[in-house]
């Protein structure tokens, strides 16, 4: 807010992310993944993106971080055009931008703390090998962010031998031990059944909210999305159908239409309606909203 009480600005410094008109197309032309999305995120929101598969869930949240450059429109994130930037800025960009997977990437033969510990590598100097390589401050970093996701006893267990939902939590943990402005996790509970779903996406929102870290997660079901984000943003054919706050006053025609605005025609209804978890305490945003 400006001293003379103006509204704040689209570059107010609690804008994380600001998307104009941006439109991909793949293929020459044949595909249009995103069509004219505009967005703008701020500070402290968890934003989840929803939308059926092929919506442009994927192909949206690699622009964030510069993995793919817009056909037209502008992506600018933490103040930066991303289209513009050179390698180099990119990868500065990339420090405090988190990515968190669908399929996890983490290394299976080393153990957690050592995947947890490759999260601050963009922080230190030199490659690593090996736990003592890391200095303590390090490894105790990275104890307790394994402790925070529910792990601090497998520390030294090999990562291919956990579960599904722990190995994405350790990739969490690795995440955060990043130190990210902005945390983008597109489907990360894709491939686990609901109840651990839930568990994961606890974690992942619960410590981005300790930490004031801006979340944008991309789901697909409509009640696990609802469940946690404050913010819903829909994608239908790669176009924003959707966008909406949301808070206890969202009753069942609200729940309808978000429904109806994903899937007019009702004919995807298995895809979206797949996860059925316990209803689980909403976090609020850092910042209240
Ligand atoms: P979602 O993540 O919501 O499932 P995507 O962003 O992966 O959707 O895809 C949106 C659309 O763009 C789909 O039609 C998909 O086939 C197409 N698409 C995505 N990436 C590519 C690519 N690299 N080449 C060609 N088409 C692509
Ligand atoms: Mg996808």
């Amino acid at each position: 807010m400006s001293i003379n009480g103006t509204a704040p600005t689209l570059h107010d410094h609690r804008t994380v992310i600001e998307v104009s008109g941006l439109t991909k197309t793949f293929d020459n032309g044949r595909v249009t993944a995103l069509d004219r999305v505009s967005l703008s995120v701020a500070s402290g929101q968890l934003t989840v993106v929803i939308g059926l598969s092929g919506s442009g869930k994927s192909t949206l949240l690699r622009h964030l971080n510069g993995m793919h450059e817009p056909t037209s429109g502008s992506v600018v994130v933490l103040g930066r055009d991303v289209a513009a930037l050179s390698q180099k800025e990119l990868r500065e960009l990339r420090r405090d931008v988190g990515f968190v997977f669908q399929s996890f990437n983490i290394v299976g033969r080393l153990s957690c703390l050592e995947n947890v510990m490759s999260g601050a590598l963009g922080r230190l100097r030199w490659p690593r090998y090996g736990v003592l390589s890391y200095p303590k401050a390090i490894r105790r970093e990275a104890l307790e962010q394994l402790d925070r996701v529910g792990l601090g006893e497998r520390a030294f267990q090999r990562t291919d031998t956990l579960s599904g939902g722990q190995q994405q939590r350790v990739a969490i943990a690795r995440t955060l031990m990043q130190k990210p402005r902005l945390v983008l996790a597109d489907e990360p509970v894709a491939s686990l059944d609901p109840e651990i779903s839930g568990q994961v996406m606890d974690v992942l929102f619960r410590s981005c909210v300790e930490d004031d870290i801006t979340v944008v997660c991309s789901l697909h079901q409509v009640d696990l999305a609802m469940g946690w984000a404050n913010r819903l943003v829909g994608l239908r054919d790669g176009a924003v159908v959707l966008d909406t706050e949301v808070d206890a006053s969202l009753d069942e025609a609200r729940v309808m239409e978000v429904y109806q605005r994903l899937d007019p025609t009702g004919e995807k209804a298995d895809e979206y309606e797949v996860a059925k978890p316990a209803a689980k305490p909403r976090v609020e945003s850092a910042v209240g909203i």
